[in-house]
C-alpha cells in the first residue's frame, strides 16, 4: 500500500465524527463530514472505513472512493501533501485506537450451520458430485429458479451434519459491509418437516434484513417481503425474514436502523396472495393500517398463484418486473377497497 494504514485511520479519527471500530467486519464508523448526516450529525455513523478494501463509504450521501482521495476531500491537502505527510508520520500503534469502548448491543451473528458447503461453488459442489443430498438440494435450487434469479445471495449453504439446520438451504442475510450476520434455513424434504417448520432462523440471531448490500439508489423503490427467496426474483428485493400477524412491529432494531439509511426510497410490502392465504390477508390490513404500501394481487394471478416464486417459476422468470408491482401497489383507502373485494 501506498499509504500506512495507522497514517489512514489517523486521518479517518481526525474528520470523521465520534468513530467507533467494528471488530467483527474490520471496519470504522462514523458521523461522514462530508454530508454531516444530514440532520443527525451526533446521531448517526453511516461513514464506514472499509480497512480491506482500502474504501471510504458514506450510506447516507453516497460517496465512495478509495481512502487517499477521501483524506483530499476532508483535509483539504493534495495527494502529494498527503504523500510527504504519511512519509514523516509517527506510527500510533492500533490497538490504542480500538481499545474504543462500543455501546451494548447484541452479538453479531457470523458463523454459519457447522460444516457449510456452498452451493455457489463449482469445486465445492463437484467435489459433493456423489453425494444424494447436495444433489437433492441443487434440484430444489434449479427447481425454484434460485441459481438464475436476479436478487439471489452472493453465497447459498448447505450442512449435512449441524443439529438444527442439517439438511436443509441455508440463505445468508450479508450486511452492508458484506458479513454475514443473520441467517434462514429452508428444508429441502418433506419428511423434515414433521420435526422443524419449513423455515427456520438462526437461533439468538437478531433479523437483519436480507441483501440489504445490494439496494440500490438507481430505483426509488425498496421492495419488503416476509421470506427471503420471494425477493431473489426482483431488484432492490429485501426480506424481514417473517412478520407476526398480530404485532405492530414489522422490524428488528437493527432492521429498523438498516432500513433508516434508506429513508428517499418509497417501501413496497409484497406478500403472498391475498386471495389463497388467510395469513396474507391479515398482516396485509395491519400494514395498510399502520399507512404502508402493500402489492395487492390482481384476481387472475393472485387465484392462480401463492407466491412471486411460484409465478416466477411458472412464467419462466428470473427478474420480476418492477412497474408491475408499482402498479398494484396501494394505500390507505383505495387499498381496503380492494382487500375489501378479496375478503368478500
Ligand atoms: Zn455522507
Amino acid at each position: 500500500m501506498l499509504i500506512p494504514r495507522e497514517y489512514i485511520l489517523q486521518k479517518f479519527y481526525q474528520f470523521a465524527g465520534y468513530p467507533q471500530f467494528k471488530k467483527h467486519s474490520n471496519t470504522y464508523i462514523a458521523g461522514c463530514p462530508i454530508c454531516r448526516e444530514g440532520k443527525s450529525w451526533g446521531k448517526k455513523r453511516r461513514c464506514i472505513y472499509i480497512v480491506e478494501d482500502n474504501a471510504i463509504c458514506c450510506h447516507n450521501c453516497g460517496w465512495y472512493s478509495d481512502t487517499i482521495k477521501w483524506i483530499q476531500e476532508v483535509s483539504g491537502q493534495t495527494f502529494s501533501e498527503i504523500l510527504n505527510e504519511s512519509k514523516e508520520f509517527d506510527i500510533l500503534p492500533l490497538d490504542v485506537l480500538s481499545e474504543k469502548k462500543e455501546p451494548i448491543k447484541l452479538k453479531p451473528v457470523e458463523d454459519l450451520p457447522k460444516d457449510c458447503i456452498n452451493l455457489f461453488d463449482e469445486k465445492q459442489v463437484e467435489f459433493y458430485k456423489d453425494n444424494e443430498v447436495v444433489q437433492d438440494a441443487l434440484a430444489l435450487v434449479r427447481r425454484r429458479r434460485i441459481d438464475t434469479a436476479i436478487n439471489k445471495p452472493e453465497t447459498l449453504w448447505l450442512s449435512l451434519n449441524d443439529r438444527t439446520h442439517k439438511n436443509r438451504i441455508v440463505i445468508p442475510f450479508y450486511n452492508e459491509s458484506n458479513n454475514i450476520i443473520f441467517y434462514q434455513s429452508r428444508a429441502i424434504y418433506e419428511k423434515d418437516l414433521k420435526f422443524y417448520p419449513k423455515y427456520l432462523s438462526k437461533i439468538n440471531g437478531e433479523k437483519s434484513l436480507y441483501n440489504i448490500n445490494k439496494i440500490t439508489p438507481d430505483i426509488d423503490y425498496i421492495f419488503i417481503f416476509e421470506g427471503p427467496i420471494d425477493s431473489f426474483f426482483i431488484k432492490n428485493g429485501t426480506a424481514v425474514a417473517g412478520i407476526q400477524e398480530n404485532s405492530n412491529t414489522m422490524f428488528s432494531k437493527l432492521q429498523e436502523v438498516q432500513l433508516n439509511s434508506f429513508k428517499f426510497h418509497k417501501k413496497i410490502w409484497v406478500l403472498d396472495s391475498q386471495w389463497s392465504d388467510k395469513a396474507s390477508r391479515n398482516k396485509t390490513n395491519k400494514l395498510i393500517e399502520n399507512g404502508e404500501s402493500v402489492f395487492i394481487w390482481p384476481e387472475s394471478i393472485g387465484k392462480k398463484y401463492k407466491d412471486i416464486n411460484d409465478l416466477c417459476i411458472d412464467q419462466g422468470k428470473s427478474n420480476l418486473d418492477i412497474e408491475f408491482i408499482i402498479s398494484n401497489s396501494h394505500t390507505d383507502m383505495k387499498a381496503k377497497l380492494l382487500m375489501s373485494v378479496i375478503c368478500r
